[in-house]
């Protein structure tokens, strides 16, 4: 069964006051303005991407709109070692302290064939970002975010990750391990004092690069823009969604 976010959901703007909230991808697409919304809503936003420019132009973008400084983390998922996450965990820790939310965003589409000649170097690549990533990212994290009083994990899923589609590949296949990963972490930690909340959300058809490599031809001028679609990860992150955990989400934007 799966969730709505409640219809043309607009956080209130100070949805995110006071709390430190790490966005995967945020230098394109959705993962850009989830952190842009989460900055415009009173989070202090971790920035975490492949490519610094792209950081450094949301970060530009957040301090145009007068939120709380972010920070940047220039980090390739797809290569990282599982030092490199519990180093992230570490800086994060004495900056902060604590870590309130965190945005598993980023991904990568791989290639659109057929499984009985998907390239098994292609398989690993778009595993390793969209699934290992953020299974190990997350397991780094947790200590941190047991330190904060309401404390939310959301993952990035699909469609395709929710009911298989011929030539998706490795892609399908990782979201659908993302549901699996929130699901099964969900049932871990739904308990204690405060709990850390575990849930995916599929945003839809997004107009965005990877949106463009997927589907060439379409009418982008028919699509959701990121923006559209970032107050959906806004209501899951934060006191909008108090107790929800474990659930399968649907943006329903504007
Ligand atoms: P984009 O391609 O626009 O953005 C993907 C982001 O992920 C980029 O910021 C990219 O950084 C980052 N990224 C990719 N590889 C790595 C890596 N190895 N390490 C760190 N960061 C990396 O995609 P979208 O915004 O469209 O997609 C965002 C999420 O939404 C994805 O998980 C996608 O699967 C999901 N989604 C998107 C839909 C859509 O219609 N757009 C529909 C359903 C789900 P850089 O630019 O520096 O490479």
């Amino acid at each position: 069964m799966h969730h709505a976010v409640p219809a043309d959901y607009r956080p209130a703007i100070d949805a995110l006051r006071d709390r430190v909230v790490l966005v995967t991808g945020a230098g394109d697409g959705i993962g850009r303005a989830v952190a842009i919304e989460c900055a415009r809503v009173g989070a202090t936003v971790v920035l975490l991407g492949k490519t610094q420019a792209k950081l450094e132009a949301t970060y530009d973008g957040i301090e145009a709109t007068g939120g709380a400084r972010p920070a940047i983390l220039d980090f390739d998922l797809g290569t990282a070692t599982v030092a490199e996450f519990v180093g992230i965990s570490e800086s994060l820790h004495a900056e902060y302290g604590r870590l309130d939310g965190l945005a598993h965003v980023a991904g990568v589409l791989g290639v659109r064939t057929p499984l009985d000649h998907y390239d098994a170097k292609v398989w690993t690549q778009v595993l390793a970002v969209n699934l290992t990533a953020p299974f190990l990212l997350t397991q780094a994290l947790l200590p941190l975010m047991r330190k904060a009083p309401d404390p939310a994990v959301v993952f990035t899923s699909s469609s395709v990750g929710r009911k298989g589609r011929a030539f998706w590949g490795a892609y399908a296949v990782s979201k659908f391990g993302q549901e699996g990963l929130m699901q099964v972490w969900a049932d871990e930690c739904d308990s204690g004092s405060a709990p850390v909340r575990m849930n995916s959300l599929n945003p839809g058809p997004v107009r965005t690069a990877m949106r463009l490599e997927a589907y060439p031809a379409e009418d982008r001028d028919a699509l959701h823009r990121p923006e559209q679609v970032a107050p959906a990860f806004v209501y899951l992150l934060g006191k909008d969604s108090a107790g929800v955990t474990g659930a399968a989400f649907d943006a329903r934007p504007a």
